[in-house]
């Protein structure tokens, strides 16, 4: 190994040391070490530790062959084709042991690796050395391995000086790094919001122009990575820097709004209580941020005329979660949630007979009110709306009939013609 890379002891942060990886991915490593191979922690968790994070998951590398690997742990498994790797299990943990891998060049034909026409790896099962493996990575940041038993942190591209300096810095040419593989460039784009780094210039640069590449990436992992953007505590953040690097449009089929509109308030007011959520450690969905980022996008499809057109209302929805998933698979379970919270909207706001009762008990209420309390958010007022159903959830009976009755009198027809509130279908 080239020693002027390899961290010396003394200059490990102490962070570092003192740092509560997880146990069993340290074991992990020994085992590795008492086999004969080398082991070490990486990515992520390394990064993550001495950003002050509290890491959680711990990806662990080694210059054992997946076979060598299964053989060394008894409960692992194999897994991938792409990027073969094993799993090792505990009772309540996994950790991903992956092999050291040769970086790919363009000329590269070698057997293992796979490329298509434009640069994209398709498989990338090479072994290779440490310096190897580093070399593949994406961002110097995420190149850092420790080893936790002999204390010993390698690091071959500056990343831990980028760390001191709060920078993103792509490992090779990003334009070339971005080619191979797009995905990047929205990864740069997440972990400077979540680490509040900057983000080089010349990695800007190659989101700008290789951007459009994201238009070749399946929509399975498009979908995975719209939860790591938008379910991490820095959705608003994400959301303005994709926006501004003008790749938002790949993973949310519902952009481009005026500032300042309801439909681009409403999206921000979705987002910024995602964010809220998360940081209060209550549970978030996709399906419910997804309902909230089409919204706009349903109701202009629906509308005419000024108003809301309710059979455009509900054949719309099914084509727009379709064009949504030709973006980010979303999974079918979601379907039915999102459809359900469009459609609750329009019963929150019509409120007839004693359906009030039936919408409390729907499974899906909460959300929906959520839901209605954004719009009203985004919109100023939709006539009170959001405040009649939180005063509806908390009275006792002759509380609700009460409301019920005073709602009725304040109408001048029974039945509510028009849907849909002039701000939001401005
Ligand atoms: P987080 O888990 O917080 O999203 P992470 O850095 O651990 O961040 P993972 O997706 O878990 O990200 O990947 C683990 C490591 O694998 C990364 O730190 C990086 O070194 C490498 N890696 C992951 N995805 C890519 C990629 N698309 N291109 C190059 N290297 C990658
Ligand atoms: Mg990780």
């Amino acid at each position: 190994m080239n020693k002027k890379n390899k961290v010396s002891t003394a200059k490990i942060p102490k962070i570092l040391k003192e740092n509560k990886f997880s146990p069993f991915a340290i074991e992990i490593v020994k085992k590795l070490k008492q086999s004969g191979f080398q082991g070490y922690l990486v990515g992520g968790c390394v990064r993550d530790s001495l950003v002050g994070i509290k890491a959680k998951d711990f990806d662990v590398s080694t210059n054992a062959t997946p076979e060598e690997v299964r053989k060394i742990f008894r409960s692992s498994r194999i897994i991938g084709k792409r990027f073969r790797l094993v799993h090792v299990y505990s009772r309540n943990e996994l950790i991903e042991v992956s092999t050291f891998r040769a970086h790919a060049s363009k000329e590269d034909n070698s057997s293992g690796i796979v490329k298509d026409s434009e640069g994209k790896i398709l498989r990338d099962n090479v072994w290779g050395t440490i310096e190897e493996d580093c070399i593949r990575r994406d961002f110097s940041i995420n190149a850092l391995y420790f080893d936790p038993i002999d204390n010993q942190l390698c690091d071959f591209h500056n990343g831990l000086q980028h760390i001191q300096k709060k920078i993103l810095v792509s490992i090779g040419d990003p334009l070339i790094r971005f080619e191979e593989d797009p995905v990047r460039s929205l990864r740069a784009i997440r972990f400077s919001s979540k680490l509040n780094f900057k983000i080089s210039n010349d990695v800007k640069e190659a989101i700008y122009q290789k951007g459009h590449l994201l238009g070749n990436i399946s929509n399975a992992r498009m979908f995975d990575e719209f939860c790591k953007i938008f379910l991490s505590k820095n959705a608003l953040n994400n959301f303005n820097k994709l926006d501004s690097f003008g790749v938002l449009r790949y993973l949310v089929n519902s952009s481009d709004y005026k500032e300042n509109s309801f439909s681009l308030r409403f999206q921000k007011a979705a987002l910024i209580n995602t964010d809220n959520r998360l940081k209060a450690s209550k549970s978030v969905t996709p399906g419910f941020l997804i309902a909230a980022l089409l919204w706009p996008r349903l109701l202009n499809a629906s509308k005419e005329k000024g108003a809301l057109n309710l059979r455009k209302f509900f054949r719309s929805m099914d084509r727009i979660i379709r064009e949504q998933q030709a973006l980010t698979a979303v999974p079918r379970k979601f379907h039915g949630y999102i459809k359900d919270i469009w459609s609750l909207q329009l019963k929150l706001e019509t409120r007839l007979g004693h359906q009030p009762y039936k919408i409390l008990n729907h499974p899906r209420f909460r959300a929906a009110y959520d839901f209605l309390l954004l719009r009203e958010e985004a919109a100023g007022d939709l006539q009170g709306m959001g405040n009649w159903w939180t005063q509806f959830q908390k009275v006792n009976r002759p509380g609700k009939i009460s409301l019920l009755k005073s709602l009725r009198e304040s109408r001048s027809s029974p039945v509510e013609k028009k849907f849909g509130f002039l701000e939001e279908l401005s």
